[in-house]
C-alpha cells in the first residue's frame, strides 16, 4: 500500500506540489530574487551566500573567445579596468530613447539611438537595455532553479512607482527574453508594505520612502480591511545614492586642489571609493578617502558633517518630494501612522534622522532595506501562484498622470484621472457635433493640463460606421481600461449601432520620470491660466454652434420671419462671429445667450410648423 503524505497543520505542501513562483527586484544597482518557503519570504542566495546581485554585466571582446560576458560581482569588479564595456544602471535605460536618459553622458559607457531607442555600444557589438536585463534576470531565474531543483512557474517584478507604458513593457520584454513567466508587475512601495506585513496591522495611512542607488520614490499607502490603496505616488528618478557619491567625490576633489579632467577610468575609481566612504561613514565617525588621480595619490580624512553638508541639497530635494506627495494625497504628515525605509541609502542616519523629525516618529528600518522589496514580490507571487492559503492580496497601484479624451476645440475631457487606482476601467459618453456625421476621430492624450497642445498624444484612432443622425444624437461610450500591469486600452462604442473600435496604447517611448515632474508642476503652475483658457475655447465651441444652428434654420424656414427681426439675427450673428474672435470669454457667453434669447420665438414658429407638416393629412385621434 502506498503511503500517503500528510503535511503538518500550517506547513506547506510537499515541495513538489507547489509552483515555484519568485518575486524578483530588478534594481538600478542591485537585484534580488526571493521567495516564499515554509510559509516565510526568504531571499535566495548564490552559491557564494550573498543574496545580492549587482545590476551590471559586462561584455567581452568576441575575438579573445570564452563566454561572452560577466554578471554581477564579477562584472562589477570589471567596471574599473574596463568601464566602456560594462553596462551599469541600465534601468534608467529602459524603454527611453537616448534624450529621455538623464545624465546619459556621465555613464561610462557608450549610448546611442536605434529605432528611437537607447542601445549600448559594447565591444561585443550593440545590447538593448532589455538583453541587458534579461541576463540579470535569467541569471536569478536560474538561482531560483538550483535552490528548488525545479523549473520556475512565473514571477513578479517590481518597478518603479514612476514606470509608464514603455518602460513597463521593456520590462516585461526582458523577462521574456529571459524565459520568465510574468505573474505580474508590482510597483516597489507597494512590495515593501507586503514585507513588512502592513496589511495584517492597522487601519491607517502609510509613507514608503525608498532611497536607492539611482531613484527616490514616495507612496501613500492607505490600508483599509486588509487592502492597500496607493492614495499617491511621487518621487525623482534622478535622484538616489549616485548623486551622494558624486557629490561626495566631487567635494573631496575640490579640497584637494584637483581640477584636471579624469580618464574614464580615474571617473571610475573615484567614484567607487566615494561610494565606500559613504557606505562605511554609515557607522563610523571619520573615514578616509583615498584615491590616484590625475598622477597623483590623494588622502582626504571625511566626516560624517562633512558628507551631510555636500549632500544636504540632495537630502533636502526627497523631503520637497515627500511634502507634495502628502498634499496630492490630500493628508497632512500627522495623519501618517507609520514610515516604511526602503532602498540602501536608507541606511544612511541622516536620511533617519531627516525623514524620523519630519513625521514626528522613527521609520521602520528593522528589514533589510536591500532585500524589503523582493521579500514582498515573492509574497505577491506566491499569492499569484495559488500557493497561498490566505487567497490573493488585493493591490492597488495608480496611474501617474490623467488620461483623456480630446474634445471640440482642443480641449481634453479626462476620463482617468491622476493618482487613479488600477487596474480601472472608467467610461464616459460622448456624441457627434455635426449632423450626419459618420465618423468620430479619437485621440487619446495624457496630462494635467487642459488644453490639448500641453499634453502628451498617446494615440489617435477612427470610430467609423456610425449611423447618420442629427448632431447631439449619436451616444458613444469611450471606455478607457487600464490593467494591473498599467497598460492602457481604449474603447469607443456607438451604443445604438454597436459599432465599434479600440486602441491599445502602444508603449510609445514614455515620459522620463523628470518630464512627469515637470508636467505636474507646469500644471500646478499654470492651473490659473488654464482655467480661462478652456472657459475661451468652450465658450467659442458654444458660439460656433449657436450660429450653425441659426444658420440652419434661416435657411429652412427664413420665410416665418420679419424683414425686421431677419435683420436682427443677422447683426446678432455678425457681432457674436466678432465678438467670438476675441479673447474675452465672458462677452461671447453673453453675445451667444443674447443670440439664443432672440430666436426663442422664431424656434417655437418652427417648431409649430414641424407639427402641423407631421399632423398634415390625419386625424386628430390617430395622433
Ligand atoms: P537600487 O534599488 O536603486 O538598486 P539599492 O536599494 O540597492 O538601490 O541601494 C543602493 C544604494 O544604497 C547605493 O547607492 C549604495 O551606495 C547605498 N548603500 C548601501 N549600503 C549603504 C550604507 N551602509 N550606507 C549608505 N548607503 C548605502
Ligand atoms: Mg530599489
Amino acid at each position: 500500500m502506498a503511503l500517503l503524505q500528510i503535511s503538518e497543520p500550517g506547513q506547506s505542501l510537499d515541495p513538489h506540489q507547489r509552483r515555484v513562483a519568485v518575486g524578483i527586484d530588478l534594481g538600478t544597482t542591485h537585484s534580488l530574487v526571493a521567495a516564499v518557503r515554509h510559509g516565510v519570504s526568504e531571499c535566495l542566495p548564490a552559491i557564494d551566500g550573498r543574496v545580492i546581485l549587482p545590476s551590471v554585466v559586462r561584455y567581452l571582446d568576441p575575438a579573445q573567445g570564452g563566454s561572452g560576458r560577466q554578471i554581477g560581482f564579477d562584472a562589477l569588479a570589471a567596471q574599473v579596468q574596463d568601464p566602456a564595456n560594462t553596462v551599469s544602471s541600465v534601468k534608467r535605460l529602459m524603454g527611453r530613447s537616448r534624450a529621455q536618459v538623464s545624465d546619459v553622458d556621465k555613464l561610462s559607457y557608450q549610448v546611442v539611438d536605434q529605432d528611437g531607442m537607447a542601445v549600448i555600444e559594447t565591444v561585443a557589438g550593440r545590447k538593448t537595455p532589455m538583453e541587458v536585463s534579461a541576463e540579470i534576470l535569467a541569471t536569478l531565474r536560474f538561482r531560483a532553479e538550483d535552490s528548488f531543483d525545479d523549473d520556475l512557474y512565473g514571477a513578479v517584478i517590481t518597478v518603479p512607482a514612476y514606470f509608464d507604458d514603455a518602460q513597463r513593457q521593456a520590462t516585461k520584454d526582458a523577462a521574456q527574453l529571459a524565459g520568465i513567466n510574468v505573474l505580474r508587475l508590482i510597483n516597489e512601495p507597494t512590495a515593501a508594505a507586503i514585507a513588512y506585513g502592513l496589511d495584517n496591522g492597522s487601519e491607517g495611512v502609510y509613507a514608503i520612502y525608498d532611497l536607492g542607488g539611482g531613484t527616490f520614490d514616495i507612496s501613500i499607502l492607505r490600508l483599509t480591511q486588509g487592502v492597500f490603496e496607493v492614495m499617491a505616488t511621487g518621487g525623482d528618478s534622478a535622484l538616489g545614492g549616485d548623486d551622494y557619491d558624486q557629490a561626495l567625490a566631487a567635494w573631496v576633489l575640490q579640497q584637494q586642489g584637483v581640477d584636471a579632467v579624469l580618464t574614464a577610468s580615474e571617473r571610475a575609481a573615484v567614484h567607487a571609493e566615494a561610494r565606500r566612504v559613504k557606505e562605511a561613514l554609515s557607522s563610523s565617525a571619520s573615514e578616509t578617502f583615498r584615491a590616484s588621480v590625475a598622477g597623483r595619490q590623494i588622502e582626504q580624512t571625511v566626516t560624517p558633517a562633512d558628507f551631510e553638508a555636500c549632500t544636504a541639497a540632495f537630502t533636502a530635494r526627497t523631503m520637497t518630494a515627500v511634502r507634495k506627495v502628502l498634499r496630492d494625497a490630500g493628508v497632512d504628515k500627522h495623519e501618517v501612522q507609520g514610515v516604511v525605509m526602503v532602498g540602501g541609502s536608507t541606511r544612511m542616519p541622516v536620511i533617519r534622522r531627516t525623514v524620523g523629525e519630519f513625521f514626528g516618529s522613527d521609520p521602520l528600518t528593522n528589514l533589510n532595506p536591500d532585500e524589503v522589496v523582493a521579500l514582498g514580490a515573492a509574497v505577491q507571487a506566491n499569492a499569484l501562484a495559488g500557493n497561498s492559503r490566505d487567497g490573493d492580496l488585493l493591490l492597488l497601484d495608480v496611474i501617474p498622470l490623467s488620461l483623456g479624451i480630446e474634445t471640440m476645440g482642443g480641449l481634453v475631457e479626462r476620463i482617468v484621472p491622476r493618482n487613479s487606482a488600477i487596474p480601472t476601467a472608467r467610461a464616459q459618453d460622448f456624441t457627434t457635433y455635426q449632423d450626419g456625421q459618420t465618423a468620430l476621430a479619437l485621440h487619446v492624450v495624457q496630462g494635467e493640463r487642459d488644453l490639448v497642445a500641453d499634453c502628451r498624444s498617446l494615440a489617435r484612432f477612427v470610430l467609423r460606421g456610425i449611423p447618420p443622425m442629427v448632431a447631439g444624437a449619436a451616444r458613444i461610450r469611450v471606455t478607457f481600461t487600464v490593467d494591473a500591469d498599467g497598460l492602457l486600452s481604449v474603447a469607443a462604442k456607438e451604443q445604438g449601432s454597436g459599432v465599434e473600435a479600440r486602441v491599445d496604447v502602444k508603449p510609445a517611448y514614455g515620459l522620463s520620470d523628470e518630464q512627469i515632474a515637470a508636467m505636474l508642476q507646469e500644471s500646478f503652475a499654470t492651473a490659473q491660466q488654464d482655467i480661462q483658457a478652456r472657459a475661451l475655447v468652450e465658450a467659442r465651441v458654444d458660439a460656433d454652434r449657436m450660429i450653425a444652428a441659426t444658420r440652419t434654420a434661416l435657411a429652412a424656414d427664413a420665410d416665418l420671419l420679419e424683414p425686421a427681426e431677419r435683420e436682427q439675427f443677422d447683426a446678432l450673428m455678425a457681432s457674436l462671429a466678432t465678438t467670438a474672435a476675441g479673447e474675452d470669454a465672458k462677452a461671447i457667453e453673453n453675445a451667444t445667450s443674447e443670440l439664443a434669447k432672440a430666436t426663442e420665438p422664431f424656434a417655437a414658429l418652427r417648431m409649430n410648423r414641424g407639427i402641423q407638416q407631421a399632423l398634415s393629412g390625419k386625424k386628430l385621434e390617430e395622433v
